[in-house]
């Protein structure tokens, strides 16, 4: 018997499918074809449940959702202090590809934004390209409880267009804050973004953030809770780049966006949330995706500012 969140995903579904506002991310040219009207949600509680609605079972890549995954992992491998000195915590208020680092510190804003990422990248423990992406596609693959591919096709058509990346693979580089080969963390980067997910996938990712950092179904550890906690917290300031403020006001949830269409949002302690639709608004998240996540946390009282 269907019980009260199936009512309210269904309604929010109903709601959500009818915004064609947006238009899908088309800078990656294999991201163009993708069908635009697509849409799933999905809640994973930290005991495993998942409530499905729309195509939750169909493959996107998961984009910049990918950077507070690759964070945790590189948090994981070097410890806080070493990844703070390459990567700041602070919002940018700028796009997710500014080409910039903070004038006082020299340092990636967070690393939510690409510079930030590419920095996360190149701190990925390993001895090739090859060895530190098959580290990132099992970490992920953690969070996730089933085994996560590469996208052959996008991250083809990014590697052939994704010049913006590379200028700012060789500003970090001179930076000194990449201090081996930009051009294999920018591919590296290039590769975990290419991974492809199922909205299904994505809100157990969320679950398992909100779970401490064990997924729910498998009860594998993806990540110790200390470094769970900073990740939450870059996700809640900084996830959903210029429109983070926003975000929090309305939805009051740490988060975060890929121009694949995907967003995920976390509640600590009990849901992870995900939504695909990939329009997306003039800050390169998807439209229905925040208003997804904005109707349910008004209906199911998410907002972590609220008090009951
Ligand atoms: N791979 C994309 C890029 O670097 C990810 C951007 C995003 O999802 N916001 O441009």
């Amino acid at each position: 018997m269907p019980n009260v969140v199936d009512d309210i995903v269904a309604e929010v579904a109903a709601l959500c499918r009818e915004n064609r506002d947006g238009a899908v991310a088309d800078y990656i040219p294999e991201l163009a074809s993708v069908p635009a009207d697509e849409f799933a949600l999905c809640i994973a509680t930290t005991d495993g449940y998942v409530y499905e609605s729309g195509s939750a079972r169909t493959e996107f890549t998961i984009q910049s959702i990918s950077k507070p995954f690759t964070y945790g992992l590189a948090l994981a491998d070097n410890g806080p202090a070493a990844v703070a000195a390459k990567v700041d915590v602070e919002p940018s208020g700028e796009p997710f590809n500014e080409i910039s680092l903070d004038p006082v510190t020299e340092r990636p804003r967070n690393p939510m934004i690409n510079a930030g990422a590419i920095t996360s990248a190149a701190l990925i423990h390993g001895a090739d390209v090859a060895e530190r992406f098959e580290r990132i596609r099992r970490c992920y693959s953690r969070y996730a409880g089933r085994e996560l591919t590469m996208n052959d096709a996008v991250y083809l058509s990014e590697a052939k267009t994704g010049h913006r990346n590379r200028a700012i693979g060789h500003m970090l580089r001179s930076f000194g804050i990449v201090t081996g080969n930009p051009d294999d963390a920018v591919d590296l980067y290039f590769r975990q973004c290419s991974i492809d997910v199922t909205c299904r996938d994505l809100a157990l990712m969320a679950a398992t953030m909100a779970n401490n950092g064990i997924n729910p179904v498998t009860h594998e550890r993806a990540l110790a809770t200390e470094q769970i906690e900073r990740v939450l917290s870059v996700m809640t300031t900084c996830g959903m780049y210029d429109a983070a403020g926003d975000w929090v006001a309305r939805v009051g949830l740490p988060a975060k966006s890929g121009v694949g269409g995907g967003v995920l949002a976390v509640l600590p302690g009990q849901i992870g949330i995900a939504v695909y639709s990939p329009r997306l608004d003039a800050h390169g998240n998807s439209v229905r995706g925040v208003q997804a996540c904005s109707e349910l946390s008004k209906r199911l009282e998410l907002h972590f500012m609220h008090v009951t």
